[in-house]
């Protein structure tokens, strides 16, 4: 049979002029989470795209699937694809829209007639095609106003479409449009929901993680990946970068005021990152803090982290409760790999007292003595490169 999805974008078409390049970008994420499923022609026209597979075979449940998770599109319909003729329009639809019709008590037809050639109106359309469903499904009975289905007819310039109620899509703008971020990720809950997030307003992501083996492992470090490559099932595939942090952190614990061990080590974090965001075209850094939820991330200490770099600092987290997070994090799938218990280097020497009205000279201070210029270059130069792809197997 003869299928198609067509997707309609959103914010997109508030951008006015930069509609064009918007749609090109979205096309192009659409083609990308379609890898490996097999040849689509992707085209648009009427602020809709059309997604048509080249192939009998192709699996298109796992094609709106993924597309139901790329940002910059607010609905998508599966449709039936018919030739441009009324008789051929109410035979297919009720064939075509079967089970969901036998699954409903009540339905309307909407008719859209982009293509105004067609001998038919739309209201013509409506009252033909509703004639034939309930001739066909005698169950059923009309109601315009509270439907349990809507069946649609899109007569359009190369065919007609029928579906019934469009699939709401992941909303948010293309990732790619918005320009690209560095999002620290660790193993916990908040920093993948945060690149999520990100992603959603559109930013391509680069990944940093931290590593202090063997205080921290490789299964640790694999949870990482696992983590985003769900991510990249949103934000498309990206690079990660593990940074080798054993050094500075055994330096921090040598050389620091314990109390100050977590906010020290935060604030290198931020300098190497800004360092490895920069030479990947990032213009801001990505975490996922939220205020008030440990000592690290009270006013004060977000305050002596901020100043270690020049970028901007995105934290969509900011304003959040742990519950809301975790309800993100639910939909995005991170949850249960999240909470694997796999140590993280910020939990390594985390001192029992951390201060949590860190004042900046002094933490500058105590920074300085540990003298970590050459640790942090020769970190930069033993970076290890990981390509983020969304397949499961890993
Ligand atoms: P998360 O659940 O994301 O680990 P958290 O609430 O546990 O966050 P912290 O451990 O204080 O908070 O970390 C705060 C932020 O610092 C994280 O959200 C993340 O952006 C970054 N971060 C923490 N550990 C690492 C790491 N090992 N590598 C990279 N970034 C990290
Ligand atoms: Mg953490």
């Amino acid at each position: 049979m003869n299928e198609i999805i067509l997707v309609k974008d959103g914010e997109i078409s508030l951008k006015g002029l930069n509609r064009r390049a918007f749609e090109d970008v979205l096309k192009k994420n659409i083609k990308t989470t379609l890898y490996g499923l097999g040849k689509f022609e992707i085209t648009s026209a009427q602020s809709t795209i059309y997604v048509k597979p080249l192939s009998e075979d192709i699996d298109l449940d796992e094609a709106c699937d993924r597309i139901s998770r790329v940002f910059g599109i607010v609905t998508f319909s599966r449709a039936g694809v018919c030739r441009k003729d009324m008789a051929e329009i109410l035979d297919f639809a009720p064939e075509y829209l079967k089970e969901k019709l036998e699954d409903v008590k009540t339905f309307k037809v909407e008719a859209k007639r982009s293509d105004k050639k067609f001998p038919y109106k739309s209201p013509e359309i409506c009252r033909e095609l509703g004639g034939k469903i309930l001739e066909q499904f005698p169950h059923l009975t009309v109601d315009v106003h509270n439907p349990q289905t809507t069946v649609t007819v899109e007569v359009r310039d190369f065919g007609a479409y029928i579906h019934t109620d469009p699939i709401k899509g992941a909303g948010g703008i293309p990732v790619g449009t918005g320009g690209n971020a560095a999002i620290l990720i660790s193993g916990g809950i908040d920093s993948p929901v945060a690149a999520y997030m990100m992603a959603k307003r559109g930013i391509k992501l680069t990944a940093i993680h931290f590593a202090s083996p063997p205080y921290t492992s490789q299964r640790a470090e694999d949870k990482v990946i696992r983590l985003l490559k769900k991510v990249s099932k949103y934000s498309g595939p990206m690079t990660m970068y593990t940074v080798p942090f054993t050094k500075i952190q055994e330096t921090i614990k040598d050389k620091c005021p314990e109390e100050l061990f977590t906010i020290i080590m935060r604030r290198l974090m931020m300098k190497i990152s800004q360092r490895i965001a920069l030479d990947n075209d990032c213009s801001a850094l990505i975490t996922g803090e939220s205020l008030g939820q440990v000592a690290s991330q009270t006013i004060h200490a977000l305050g002596c982290t901020d100043e270690a770099s020049d970028m901007v600092v995105f934290r969509p987290l900011i304003g959040m409760d742990k519950q809301e997070i975790i309800d993100i994090s639910y939909k995005i799938d991170t949850f249960e790999t999240s909470i694997e218990p796999y140590e993280d280097c910020c939990t390594v020497f985390t001192p029992k007292h951390p201060r949590t009205r860190p004042i900046l000279k002094y933490v500058k201070q105590a920074e300085e003595a540990g003298d970590f210029g050459d640790m942090i270059e020769e970190a930069l130069k033993n970076l290890k490169v990981t390509h983020i792809f969304p397949k499961e197997d890993y």
